[in-house]
């Protein structure tokens, strides 16, 4: 009989781990507070449209690849390369740019804004695969048992790289480019992580060398759930029970390790190991009431943006408006500063927006389109009243179509708004930040919450808020590293 484990949620990072644990024979339970699996990897369904709810794209497919081979499964989804990765507008502007990776086609839509664009865009990228090489295994995928082995790390990385640590992404931008265009479409990377250009370090610019050389993005054929979908089929082949509906509260433990956990009607969960996939800082704050983690010291860590998303259904087609969109506005650098704190006016929003049925055309009804907007805002310490939600929605929607040069309003057949509020409550975000702790220098690598407990011995994190970041490549890294420092502490129970 394998030792048994109890996953609390079934986000990314739990369901790879679970399959990764069970591989290696551990018995493995799982609780969801929802009624299905995925946390934000989840759909939305309405009115004959479905959306994706949260992630549409991502990079670094070979880290499914590798949990693919590590769980001893056959990929049960399908990935599909962005030919274009995604176009950008500016406000008042009708000039798309479009992103590609060819570097050729790249280069003709910025002929007119930065004078020899493509040695510049070379001379970036190849710094960025310079950086990429020195650190993926010594730093991004690895684990660290303490700070002083986290810092030891770091002194193995060519000291060439050191600046990086103190300039930011916007920094990085103003050392090889000219245009505001150029300095403010590649530094969109920065969103992605939930920050900004101006307070994320530039070793994170590493990112625009893994969209536009290393990886490129990509979707999943038949929408994003079909990654959720497909994992859940295997945990069913291996009889890996999960109990919807579960939310875990409260806990017992007993020399130094947990012996039950509780859910939201008292009744115990009890396992030998215990792996968290609720947000990691928050769970230790809220359900173990842990004094490093209390909501004045959450409060004061850095946690990414909070969404505000738009899932509309319309009766038409709309021509000429590619998958992946950003409309951007004429004020980058104030607006970027300022989103933070709710001191920016959403009159003139900047957002992103998906068409999914341009990829999936099965998301939507026969000559209709469905659209998934995202428009990052203040988290709920900045922005609590969400009252002129309805406001903000409508000047987003004129906005975009004013853009897109269609009226929405008048081809809306299917509208589902989610705000922060909603984000926080389906899925314990922290206070509704969308993709969990920020990536300061203070709350990278080992400076993030561990993936193990300081206080209780049989008791692991997996996901977002843990190492070694946020995005589904990093929840799938995540879980193996949670679960080589499981079976390290634990025993290999077979192979
Ligand atoms: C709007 C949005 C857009 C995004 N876009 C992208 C993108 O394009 N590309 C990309 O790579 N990433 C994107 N991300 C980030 C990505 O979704 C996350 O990094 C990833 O899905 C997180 O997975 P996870 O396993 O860490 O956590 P989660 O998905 O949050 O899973 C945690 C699970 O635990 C459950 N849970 C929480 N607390 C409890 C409890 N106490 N008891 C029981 N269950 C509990 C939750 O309900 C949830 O199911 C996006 C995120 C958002 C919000």
């Amino acid at each position: 009989m394998g030792k048994q484990i109890l996953i609390t949620g079934t986000g990314l990072g739990g369901l790879t781990a679970a399959l990764r644990l069970s591989a290696r024979g551990y018995q493995v339970r799982m609780v969801e507070k929802n009624h299905s699996p995925g946390g934000r990897l989840n759909q939305v369904k309405k009115d004959g449209f479905t959306f994706d709810m949260g992630p549409t794209f991502f990079s670094m497919t070979y880290e499914f690849d590798e949990f693919i081979q590590d769980a001893g499964i056959k990929m049960p989804f399908t990935f599909r390369e962005l030919d274009t990765l995604y176009a950008v507008n500016f406000r008042g502007t009708e000039k798309k740019y479009f992103i590609h990776k060819d570097l050729d086609k790249l280069a003709l839509e910025f002929q007119d804004v930065e004078p020899d664009f493509k040695n510049k865009m070379q001379r970036f990228l190849k710094s960025g695969e310079k950086f990429f090489n020195d650190v993926e295994h010594k730093i991004l995928k690895k684990d660290f048992d303490s700070i002083w082995d986290y810092l030891l790390a770091m002194t193995t990385v060519p000291p060439r790289h050191l600046p990086r640590l103190w300039r930011t992404i916007w920094d990085e931008m103003e050392r090889h480019f000219e245009s505001r265009e150029v300095k403010e479409i590649f530094s969109l990377v920065a969103f992605f992580l939930g920050g900004t250009p101006f307070d994320t370090p530039a070793i994170y610019s590493i990112l625009s060398y893994t969209e536009l050389v290393h990886d490129g993005y990509h979707n999943v054929e038949g929408g994003m759930y079909k990654i959720t979908e497909g994992l859940i089929s295997e945990l069913s082949k291996q009889k890996i029970p999960i109990e919807y509906n579960t939310e875990i509260v409260d806990f017992r433990s007993e020399n130094g390790r947990i012996t039950t956990l509780i859910d939201q009607h008292g009744n115990s969960h009890k396992a030998d190991i215990f792996l968290i996939n609720s947000d990691a800082a928050f769970f230790r704050g809220r359900v173990l009431k842990d004094p490093k983690y209390t909501e004045e010291k959450l409060d004061r860590m850095q946690w990414t943006l909070a969404p505000l998303t738009l899932y509309l259904g319309i009766d038409k087609k709309i021509d000429n408006v590619p998958l992946h969109n950003y409309f951007l506005g004429d004020n980058f650098e104030e607006y970027s500063k300022n989103v933070f704190k709710n001191s920016v006016s959403f009159e003139k929003p900047y957002y992103y927006v998906n068409v999914v049925s341009r990829s999936d055309p099965g998301s939507a009804p026969e000559g209709m389109d469905s659209l998934f907007v995202l428009c990052p805002v203040p988290d709920l310490r900045f922005k609590p009243d969400w009252s002129d939600k309805d406001q903000i929605v409508e000047t987003i929607i004129s906005d975009l179509s004013e853009r897109m040069n269609i009226d929405i309003q008048k081809h809306l057949v299917s509208k589902t708004v989610l705000t922060p509020e909603d984000w926080a409550k389906a899925f314990n975000l922290y206070k509704g930040s969308g993709l969990g702790l920020g990536h300061s220098l203070k709350q990278t690598g080992g400076l993030r919450p561990r993936n193990f407990d300081r206080k209780y011995k049989n008791l692991y994190y997996v996901g977002s808020s843990t190492i070694p970041g946020t995005g589904l490549p990093m929840a799938v890294i995540s879980s193996k590293l949670t679960v080589e420092r499981i079976s390290k502490n634990h025993g290999l129970l077979h192979r």
